[in-house]
């Protein structure tokens, strides 16, 4: 089974340098100086920066937060740039149009409606994504009507809507039942009441059908998620049509409110978040708008609960390890390997191998957090944590090393775990792929254009920055030793000189309108 790993392997290059960092655009944290930020379709937008080879200064912009795709969303704007009145109300006028015919309301009266029709005449049409009321049966009578919608079906949209695939913004990739089981019945055996689910609509169905059918969990559960066709199979209080990358409620102050008073019920006793974004999305924003939704619960505590966090599971490739702790001391990385239905990387192999690069982040402490046998895991006493059969215990670095499932193999040398296809090369003084080039890329240092050193040692950044960096760097480094181990008999200048290519026309794509 080679060929799966080599596109794996694509794909966590893909996953590091199709960034916006990596790509010299850089994302500038709020709060901006200039509050509020400019509003896009989606919401406010971010600030951005580019790295400028060999200048100091260069100039920021707002753009999109949700699409990183500039057909998706075209907004831009400089930073210190005036905008005219006229342009303005266009701008708006735009946004307005750009929202949902149907208010949640609306939605939510049509729902209604729906479930009261007998069988036969609840259908769906599959090219406008809508569930249909017979008064709208003849704008759709040339289009791919299905009849017959069951309440089962209306139980599941997850299966019922198509998947926007659109890898730059949606992506959306739906769980496998196996996993989605799998952490229903954690949430349930953790004890939680109550999950707020930001960008998981099939967990979100899996845990209300649990709650409703004979197993009888119930847990409440609540939607937060960009992909507002899901609106039509939920009321008010279970679906908000949210932007997770600037914590934008599309409809205001009520479902802002849903959403508080969903997080403090009982005090904020019972609740966990799971969210399991896009993986093209970027840490940083994400991070942010955790923070803003884990202060909303924080406000409805008891004074003498102060020292708890709010129970989260983070669901991300392992490659984002080292970024997502960053943000998140408090959590680890979970050997469970989560399993999607239509990302045929990401299924398991026949042969029950695992593949799947994406594992779970929380700060619920590991040892009470059982992994399932009969999928291949095991429990350590050493590392009191569950880990994969593959995953063996090193007893030089007293932990169980492996990040991908694979067996890693112990390097004295670098004193510490490597990937198993790593072998030590003396001249980099580290471990790397067999072919890697010694002298690594030539790039030199992306802040000041200087040959003699790179980025992260720059004299010309400031010391925080600066830890950023260093992340970004290292990943991005890594991305590129992923790219040499899967392409092999394609020289390293060569790539390295596309990959600058790439990176240069896609901040090009950024910065010229
Ligand atoms: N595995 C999950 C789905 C994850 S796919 C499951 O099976 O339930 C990513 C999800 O995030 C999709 O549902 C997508 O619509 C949503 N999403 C993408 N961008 C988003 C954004 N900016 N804000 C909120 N949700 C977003
Ligand atoms: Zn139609
Ligand atoms: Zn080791
Ligand atoms: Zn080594
Ligand atoms: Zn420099």
């Amino acid at each position: 089974m080679a060929a799966p790993r080599v596109q794996l392997e694509a794909m966590e290059a893909e996953g590091i340098s199709g960034r916006r960092e990596d790509s010299g655009v850089e994302v500038v944290l709020p709060p901006y100086p200039a509050a509020p930020a400019p509003l896009c379709p989606h919401g406010p937008t971010l600030l951005f920066v580019r790295a400028n080879q060999g200048k100091e200064e260069t100039r920021r912009f707002y753009a999109c937060s949700a699409c990183r795709d500039r057909k998706d969303c075209g907004f831009f704007q400089w930073e210190d740039e005036k905008v005219s009145g006229p342009r303005l109300a266009a701008r708006e006028a735009h946004n307005r149009r750009c929202q949902p015919p149907l208010s949640r309301k609306q939605c939510v009266e049509r729902y209604l409606k729906f479930i009261e029709l007998p069988l036969s005449q609840r259908k769906f049409c599959q090219g406008c994504q809508h569930l249909l009321l017979p008064g709208d049966w003849g704008k759709h009578r040339e289009h791919q009507v299905v009849g017959d919608i069951s309440v089962t079906q209306l139980k599941r949209p997850s299966q019922l809507l198509y998947p926007l695939e659109n890898k730059k913004t949606n992506a959306q990739y739906l769980f496998a039942d196996r996993s989605c089981q799998f952490l229903v019945d954690l949430l349930s055996t953790l004890g939680f009441r109550r999950v707020l689910c930001v960008g998981t609509p099939r967990l979100h169905e899996l845990i209300r059908m649990n709650a409703s059918g004979d197993k009888k969990s119930n847990i409440k559960s609540l939607l937060l998620d960009i992909d507002f066709r899901y609106s039509q199979f939920y009321m008010e209080d279970s679906f908000c049509h949210y932007n997770m990358f600037n914590h934008h409620f599309f409809d205001g102050k009520a479902a802002l409110e849903v959403c508080r008073a969903f997080l403090q019920e009982d005090k904020g006793e019972g609740v966990i978040m799971v969210t399991d974004p896009p993986f093209g999305g970027l840490v940083e924003p994400l991070a942010v708008t955790f923070k803003k939704l884990i202060a909303i619960w924080k406000e409805g505590q008891n004074q003498d609960d102060s020292h708890k966090e709010l129970p989260i599971f983070w669901i991300f490739p392992y490659f984002f390890e080292s970024r997502i702790c960053q943000f998140f001391p408090s959590f680890c990385m979970l050997d469970y390997q989560v399993d999607y239905d239509n990302h045929i990387l990401y299924k398991h192999g026949k042969t029950g191998r695992k593949q799947s690069p994406v594992r779970i982040f929380t700060n619920i402490p590991p040892n009470k957090i059982i992994l399932p046998a009969e999928e291949g895991y095991r429990f350590c006493p050493l590392c009191q944590r569950y880990v994969s059969l593959e995953n063996q215990h090193c007893e030089h670095c007293n932990s169980c090393t492996s990040k991908d499932g694979r067996k890693w193999n112990h390097c004295f040398l670098c004193r510490k775990c490597v990937k198993p296809s790593w072998i030590h090369c003396s001249i980099c003084n580290h471990c790397a792929v067999p072919d890697h080039s010694c002298e690594g890329p030539k790039d030199g240092c992306f802040i000041c254009g200087e040959l003699d050193h790179k980025r992260t040692s720059c004299p010309n950044i400031s010391k925080s920055k600066r830890a950023n960096k260093a992340v970004s760097k290292q990943k991005q480094r890594k991305g590129n030793k992923m790219k040499m181990e899967t392409t092999k008999g394609t020289s390293m200048n060569h790539t390295s000189v596309t990959r600058q290519k790439k990176r240069r026309e896609r901040a090009h794509q950024y910065l010229c309108s």
